[in-house]
């Protein structure tokens, strides 16, 4: 099927359930990209939390994200209980303003929710030439080396850089063993993963997905190295912004509330700044990954995602399943909408 489509029938089923159009094209964009590229943990498998979680009242689809331009290189947002990526949207120009004028500036969100895949909120910064870095916390699920218990969200960081040679090169990974939704689809699909990657309920280490869902935990990747950048995005975000940490979350949210309510930071580099007579930056990213290829390194981060990318070109792959709920849920929109008075917005009554 076209990508467009699809984007197109996901932003109406989202607006049918009660997102702003401007932020139901966003999402909508977001999680058809995370699929196109093949990061189908974010993908169109996300779309019932999208839409759970705003019928449960508990995040704002129709948020007026605060923008404060507190430094030189400073900007805060609250999101207004929206997601963080409309909030980003709505910082974007004054963000780049301020890095091209700087040199480097960071966004700090609070007051934000997140389902994403967290490269997309970094690798558009690469494509205009500046590094980005990006990280969210988020609800807690992972325990550090030791701990019988979550402390830490599976808490991703996210780095883009520019290169001469093509797309940016760009990495996303999760503090923890797996992403939590990975987990979710090995579950679903009734998959062991490795020994440790998580914790069970009593703390012993397991592989079974089933087992760390049920009131285990996720352990960190690489043990307290993981745990070290999972402590980093803690602070860098809930720190930093002013949100909950992860394992503040409130766990009293109403049913179907499938996101937590933390915080996120990017920060955006102009790698020309001050470097005239140096040389330019993605031409030695490129020098890099060529000598990491070179050196054997079967793949380099990013790859796969770009492959994908380009070889889906307009169209977009997903499960029959997939799309006929899509589908469904389309055509409920479009029935929905239709009896609704076209002027009002209120429901038309009986002829
Ligand atoms: P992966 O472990 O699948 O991949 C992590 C990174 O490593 C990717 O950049 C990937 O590149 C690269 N990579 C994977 N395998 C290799 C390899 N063999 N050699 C070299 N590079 C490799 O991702 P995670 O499971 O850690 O995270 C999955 C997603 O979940 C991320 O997009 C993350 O943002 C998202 N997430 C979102 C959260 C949220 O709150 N919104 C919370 C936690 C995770 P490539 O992309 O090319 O495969």
């Amino acid at each position: 099927m076209q990508f467009a489509d699809a984007v197109r029938k996901v932003e109406a089923v989202l607006t049918a359930h009660g997102y702003a159009s401007a932020c139901a094209r966003i999402l909508a964009e977001n999680c058809l990209t995370a699929q196109r590229d093949g990061s189908i943990s974010h993908g169109v498998f996300r779309l019932k939390d999208y839409l759970s979680t705003i019928e449960s009242g508990y995040v704002n689809g129709d948020p007026t994200p605060r923008v404060a331009d507190v430094a030189p290189g400073f900007v805060r947002v609250d999101a207004d209980n929206g997601f963080a990526q409309v909030a980003l949207a709505r910082a974007r120009p004054l963000l780049i303003e301020k890095a091209a004028e700087n040199g480097i500036a960071i966004v700090a969100i609070r007051n934000s929710h997140h389902l994403g895949a967290l490269y997309l909120d970094a690798e558009g910064f690469a494509d205009e030439g500046f590094l980005a870095l990006a990280v969210v916390n988020s609800d807690a699920f992972v325990a550090p080396p030791g701990a019988t218990r979550a402390v830490y969200g599976t808490n991703p960081l996210a780095f883009a850089a520019p290169r001469s040679s093509g797309p940016p090169l760009v990495f996303d990974q999760a503090s923890a063993t797996v992403a939590h939704g990975d987990l979710q689809v090995a579950a679903r699909q009734g998959r062991r993963l490795p020994s440790g990657t998580g914790i069970d309920a009593q703390g012993r280490p397991t592989g079974d997905p089933g087992a760390i869902l049920d009131g285990g935990a996720l352990s960190t990747f690489g043990g307290h190295k993981g745990a070290s950048v999972a402590l980093m995005v803690e602070i860098m975000c809930a720190g930093l912004v002013g949100a909950d940490f992860s394992f503040d979350v409130p766990h009293g949210r109403p049913a179907g509330a499938g996101t937590a309510r933390t915080g996120e930071t990017v920060v955006v580099i102009d790698p020309g700044a001050g470097a005239e007579a140096l040389p330019e930056l993605p031409g030695r990213v490129d020098v890099l990954a060529a000598a990491l290829a070179d050196a054997g390194q079967l793949r380099i981060p990013g790859e796969r995602r770009a492959r994908a990318r380009n070889e889906s070109g307009a169209r977009i792959r997903m499960d029959e399943q997939q799309w006929a709920d899509i589908e469904r849920l389309h055509a409920a929109a479009l029935r929905a909408s239709q009896a609704l008075d076209p002027h009002t917005h209120k429901e038309l009554g009986p002829a």
